[in-house]
């Protein structure tokens, strides 16, 4: 735990894996502190909490702001909140997505994910096998918190006596929520903008309008509008100054996948070929779902746009470049 200059606290977990941590921040609040995201709902977590908790003493945590569903943010949620007998702060959407889809019985949601796969050429191995019905996800967090309060876009937070005002954006998650606060300058960025990794952009809806890496791109505005001095405090990685210049980067990036992509469309491609030419380095089991995401979600936005067309006259679907 490091103290910033504005009074905040930096708090780091760990998380396994490439990740290796998270940062979690805790804003002061009248008598206590809020805090934004919890860390994975994983025993090392939960053990980093009891310690970190004892060093609060007297400034107990008076609420959760949760800025994503995903397990390294959301994951502690539940056992904090019963802990600190507090509220869980999140969007809508983002409280849906930790739900998981409640009319589909995880089986046939995995199998639907199974087949979809295979449609676009990948083999399944049996570690992936979890991850396709949601339950790898439930084992590592804590469970779902019984009192949410929903947050939305442009609203004001007060939190202490500073105002936080909410962003949300879509692209790495539904409903993810940023927050920013003018009087120090200072945004809590989530997973949206990182300063040295490409946060995840995964197509996995099945509704053809769908198109994760448009809404990602077309998010930037929002942050362009904050002042380019502004601190970023991010969840993987330092926190950095230099935000406009960041999310020149991440676009510049994006545009060379597509580029590349398309490229690689002269002649017909299924999403799994793709793979390897987006994502050169080895990549485990749960990385090649996570690329095999992206690549979709990078195979969508060339569609939409024209620049590729689909072909579904074999058993998998390929794409080829429009001109
Ligand atoms: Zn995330």
């Amino acid at each position: 735990m490091t103290e910033l200059a504005s009074g905040m606290r930096w708090i780091r977990l760990p998380v396994p894996g490439g990740l290796s941590h998270i940062n979690v921040w805790l804003i002061a609040d009248h008598d206590g502190w809020t805090l934004v995201d919890t860390g994975m709902g994983i025993d090392p977590v939960t053990t980093a909490w009891e310690d970190l908790l004892q060093q609060l003493g007297a400034t107990p945590i008076r609420r959760i702001i949760v800025t994503h569903h995903h397990p390294d943010h959301f994951g502690q949620a539940a056992w904090l909140a019963e802990r600190c007998n507090v509220e869980v702060w999140m969007t809508d959407a983002e409280f849906d997505s930790a739900l998981g889809p409640r009319h589909i019985d995880p089986l046939e949601r995995a199998s639907q994910r199974r087949l979809r796969l295979e449609k676009n050429g990948m083999s399944i191995s049996d570690d992936i096998a979890p991850f396709l019905s949601g339950k790898g996800y439930q084992r590592i967090i804590s469970g779902i918190p019984e009192k949410i309060r929903p947050i939305r876009d442009g609203e004001l937070v007060t939190i202490g006596d500073r105002q936080w005002q909410i962003i949300v954006t879509a692209g790495h998650a539904n409903g993810h929520a940023a927050l920013y606060c003018e009087p120090i300058g200072t945004l809590i960025s989530g997973d949206h903008v990182l300063p040295t990794i490409s946060p995840n952009i995964s197509l996995w809806s099945e509704d053809s309008a769908a198109d994760p890496l448009e809404d990602y791109l077309s998010s930037f505005a929002r942050f362009r509008e904050l002042p380019a001095e502004t601190l970023v405090l991010p969840s993987h990685g330092r926190v950095f100054h230099g935000l406009h210049e960041r999310l020149d980067e991440l676009e510049a990036e994006h545009c060379v996948a597509l580029e590349t992509a398309l490229a690689a469309c002269e002649s017909p491609q299924s999403a799994a070929d793709l793979i390897p030419v987006l994502f050169p380095r080895k990549l485990d089991s749960l990385n090649t779902l996570l690329a095999f995401g992206e690549t979709m979600a990078h195979l969508r936005y060339l569609l939409r746009t024209e620049a590729l067309s689909q072909i579904s006259d074999t058993a998998t679907i390929r794409y080829r470049r429009t001109t």
